[in-house]
């Protein structure tokens, strides 16, 4: 059933007739009544419910926004997601040459612009067994939606080695944007031939003095052009049948691997200071296992070409059901199909313009999403004023423009920031290579407290102009939240 036709005396039929062709489907169907009437009854109940904030995530929440209907969309863990991790992306049409964060900044002001609600927080239980559908979150919150749209994406896949998890920040990582500068004249590692892979080269031969690509097969995953562009780096290398068995290290970070070669069946310890990992990516399809079907990768299982799961109402786009193509156009273009099977399946139910008014009114949880602009503090004087100087709890982000991570702590540290208005205080200080060679309120703070910030981003606590603690975790806001009561 592709799209929902919007007269409901026209659904019993279709439902039999689908019945007949969609065992599986008639199945979960007959659990569940959809009785629009009975909703009205009910307390906070959203139309639509778009979990996931990245291309598909955020396109859907444009379509069903144009389309009138009120939608939250929750950041979840990864606000922006994937795009948001990597450079310049050269394949989306109609732009030539964009940062990732530009675009999806762009994507999401425009769901903003026509209405969508953005909220930072993280649904952590979906509950499908009746209608409207259950939720809640990570904080706390519970409320109930007549349609979902299931947009979580894809985690990058670990290898599941010795010393993968005790090096893990420490020289082994995911992400080359963020840690390429902290890697500058040593030797790296990449694991992986894809064009992650590839990319991951790019980000990293300006830095280092040598970048290997080990590959297990006998020939790279990734695309043509990205393969001759990985060989014109003189200080990138290929080495095809390789396999990393083990990581090792000590204080200081990852010094070597256990480098297999299935070729000739030979293990040898080769020296390096940093594993990058890019071998493919595993569904987030968590939060809705046991209430939709997933295939047995965990990928969600579609409705024919529709964007619907097999449970009526529940839609899904981009990487959560999609193993083949994994495009963010494609994962966009799948979410404008969501939103507009799950409008037309809210109007195949009763759904309409006065409803809508109805459930506004009977909406009381809360949803603020306030948040406090940080203060950048760009002075030494300011690093005294505020910092060294001033009574109570103060929290130093640093950031760096172009890492991911930190675009991802800024608006919870904004949040955290209005949440815990009165008790603390957030400054954001840039920390770029460009800058920070010259900026005196660096050594301010090393001299005087002899700390070092080696990458970012990175929580400096102060209590009364005495420095507590650094943490280099990337937390979500309820993480942040109970980290710093521990200082009240
Ligand atoms: P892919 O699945 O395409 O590639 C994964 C790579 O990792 C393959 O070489 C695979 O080897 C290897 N691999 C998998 N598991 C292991 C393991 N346990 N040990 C060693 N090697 C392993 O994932 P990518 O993340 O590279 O790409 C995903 C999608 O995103 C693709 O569609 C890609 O085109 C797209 N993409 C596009 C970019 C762009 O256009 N700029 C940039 C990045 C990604 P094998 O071949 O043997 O399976």
């Amino acid at each position: 059933m592709i799209r929902y036709l919007k007269a409901s005396f026209v659904i019993a039929p279709l439902f039999f007739f689908a019945a007949c062709f969609n065992d599986q489907k008639s199945d979960i169907k007959s659990h569940k009544k959809y009785n629009i009437d009975e909703v009205l009854t009910q307390e906070n109940v959203v139309p639509v419910v778009i979990i996931g904030s990245g291309p598909a995530g955020l396109s859907a929440a444009l379509y069903v926004s144009r389309a009138g209907m009120k939608s939250f969309v929750f950041a979840g863990p990864t606000p922006c997601g994937q795009l948001t991790q990597t450079t310049y992306i050269e394949n989306w049409p109609g732009r030539e040459r964009v940062l990732g964060t530009t675009l999806m900044d762009d994507i999401k002001n425009q769901a903003i612009s026509f209405g969508a609600t953005i909220i930072h927080d993280t649904v952590t239980k979906i509950n499908v067994n009746s209608w409207p559908f259950a939720i809640q979150t990570e904080e706390g919150r519970s409320f109930k939606a007549l349609a979902i749209i299931l947009a979580t994406g894809a985690t990058p896949k670990v290898l599941n080695i010795p010393g993968e998890r005790e090096y893990w920040g420490k020289g082994v990582t995911t992400c080359a944007i963020c840690d390429a500068p902290f890697f500058k004249d040593r030797e790296v590692v990449i694991s992986g031939g894809g064009d992650s892979a590839a990319e991951m080269v790019f980000e990293l031969a300006p830095y280092v003095k040598k970048v290997t690509m080990l590959v297990r097969k006998d020939h790279m995953k990734a695309a043509v052009a990205m393969q001759e562009r990985v060989l014109k780096y003189p200080n990138a290398f290929v080495e095809y049948h390789k396999e990393i068995k083990a990581i090792y290290g000590d204080e200081s970070g990852v010094t070597a691997i256990d480098l297999y070669d299935n070729e000739n069946n030979t293990t040898k310890r080769i020296p390096t200071d940093g594993v990058f990992l890019a071998i493919g990516h595993t569904p987030n399809s968590a939060v809705i296992k046991g209430q939709v079907p997933l295939d047995d990768h965990g990928y969600i299982k579609m409705d024919g070409r529709s964007q619907e799961s097999l449970v009526p109402g529940i839609f899904a786009a981009g990487e959560i059901q999609d193993p083949e193509y994994r495009q963010a156009i494609v994962a966009a273009g799948e979410g404008v199909k969501a939103a507009l099977d799950a409008t037309s399946f809210l109007y195949a139910h009763g759904f309409n313009v006065e409803i809508g008014h109805k459930l506004d009114q009977q909406f009381f949880e809360s949803f603020s999403d306030e948040k406090i602009e940080l203060q950048e503090l760009l002075k030494n004087e300011e690093l005294y004023e505020h910092v060294l100087h001033a009574k109570g709890l103060v929290v130093l982000d640093f950031y760096g423009t172009a890492c991911p991570a930190c675009v991802k702590m800024i608006p919870i540290l904004e949040s955290i920031s209005h949440k815990m208005q009165g008790k603390i205080k957030i400054y954001k200080v840039r920390y770029d290579n460009d800058i920070k060679e010259y900026r005196t309120i660096f050594k301010e703070l090393w001299k005087k407290h002899d700390i070092q910030v080696k990458r970012v981003p990175a929580l400096l606590v102060f209590k009364d102009g005495k420095f507590l603690e650094m943490n280099y975790n990337i937390m979500s806001r309820k993480e942040l939240y109970e980290y710093l009561q521990k200082f009240m």
